[in-house]
């Protein structure tokens, strides 16, 4: 179809989608408006998306359905509007299901610390491929550990990058980042092969002054003009330092506009805050693919660091796991890496655009994660 036919389109089926979601009276009805609701996301997206061959299928087969029940032609039934939900529902699984083998898997690894960090970095490496990602990002500490700018980050993307044969994304930060710097550490990621940075701006230590970038959105230009592909960080929970949620996505849609390509999030553990983001987002415009950050947690004292950090909230269902298994480390371990798993999942069967694991160097963890999201068909 003509593109300008195609709008007209996509808008009545969306249209057309929504009403049915609204009319959601019966009990059965109910039980199906997740997957409804998923219909209507996918429908505002593909509305800006291309008429790419694997959208196309998509539009059509729910098309079909909700074509047939329009809200004039909704059955007078309560039976029969829930057998349309119903149907409806298997259709977008169906279609999500095989839309999301192709969902990009990623994990992230930081630079050893101790005097044999390339050593015990190709260790990591050799570890992490074993989960086959699709790439492999690893930071770069905003922080005095030795391992900012000038310390093992570009080394290590290079080994992964030639050595494993896995592609490497490095992380950019933009403390103590001077114009001169960038320039040279560009070249040295463009001699190592590596073509993909995340550009963050990293957090100041006290007293610290921000050199020549401030904000990520500054960085991401000099990046881009340098032939990169560039990623930035994305907050489902909106960043410690930016509670208001329209500003965090106005602040995401500043990154897009500066030339970042895609996102990758801030971990969370309630992917019910995720749906509500990428809604967000997409309304605001950002159309770069999102991939969605998990971290597992693994005690207690982790859980408590990371939520002090990234200001994540916790879900009772996790309060309630790290009760349970208070005296029991192994269990514990074991229950967050599960729970991790299964996020992923429900990420996956969402249809969203990437799953990134921080592995924290462990490659059980990758390894766990990896299997999960094969066996529930979504790699
Ligand atoms: P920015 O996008 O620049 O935002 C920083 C803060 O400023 C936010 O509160 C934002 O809302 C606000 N802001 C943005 N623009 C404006 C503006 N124009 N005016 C006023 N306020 C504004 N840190 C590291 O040190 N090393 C890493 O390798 C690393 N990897 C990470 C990977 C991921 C996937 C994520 C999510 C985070 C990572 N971080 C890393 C942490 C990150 O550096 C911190 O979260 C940092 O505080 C924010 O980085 P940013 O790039 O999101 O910043």
């Amino acid at each position: 179809p003509s593109s300008a036919a195609s709008d007209v389109y996509k808008r009545q089926l969306y249209n057309s989608a929504w009403k049915i979601w609204r009319a959601r009276h019966a009990g059965g009805f109910a039980r199906r408006a997740g997957a409804l609701r998923d219909a209507r996301e996918r429908f505002t997206r593909r509305a800006r998306d291309s008429h790419e061959e694997r959208d196309t299928l998509f539009m059509e087969t729910v098309a079909r359905i909700f074509e047939s029940c329009r809200e004039d032609r909704l059955p007078a039934s309560r039976a029969g509007r829930v057998a349309v939900a119903q149907e409806a529902g298997a259709a977008c699984t169906e279609v999500s299901e095989s839309r999301a083998r192709r969902i990009p898997f990623s994990v992230e690894m930081f630079p050893p610390k101790g005097q044999l960090t390339l050593d015990a970095a190709r260790k990591v490496v050799e570890g992490l491929r074993a989960a086959s990602p699709d790439f492999i990002s690893v930071t770069c500490s905003a922080g005095g550990s030795g391992n900012g700018h000038g310390g093992q980050t570009v080394a290590i993307a290079e080994l992964i990058q030639n050595e494993a044969a896995t592609p490497a994304v490095a992380h950019f930060t933009c403390v103590s980042a001077t114009a001169s710097l960038v320039a040279t550490e560009v070249e040295a990621l463009r001699a190592a092969g590596v073509e993909t940075v995340l550009a963050l701006r990293g957090d100041l230590a006290p007293g610290q002054e921000p050199a020549d970038f401030r904000y990520a959105y500054e960085l991401i230009p000099r990046l881009k003009a340098a032939g990169l592909c560039v990623g930035a960080a994305a907050y489902p929970e909106g960043h410690i330092d930016c509670l208001d949620p329209r500003e965090n996505i106005r602040h995401l849609r500043a990154k897009q506009d500066a030339g970042a390509d895609f996102f990758i999030t801030q971990l969370f553990f309630n992917n019910d805050d995720f749906y509500r983001f990428r809604e967000a987002a997409e309304s605001a415009g950002v159309a770069a693919p999102i991939s969605c950050g998990i971290m597992p947690f693994l005690g207690k004292s982790q859980i408590q660091r990371m939520v002090f950090l990234c200001g994540s909230s916790l879900p009772a269902p996790i309060i309630k796991l790290l009760a349970k298994y208070e005296d029991d480390p192994v269990a514990l371990r074991q229950a967050g890496i599960e729970y991790a798993c299964n996020q992923l999942v429900d990420l996956g069967r969402h249809g969203v655009n990437g799953l990134h694991v921080y592995a924290m160097n462990q490659p059980d963890i990758a390894c766990a994660a990896a299997e999960a999201v094969a066996a529930a068909g979504l790699r």
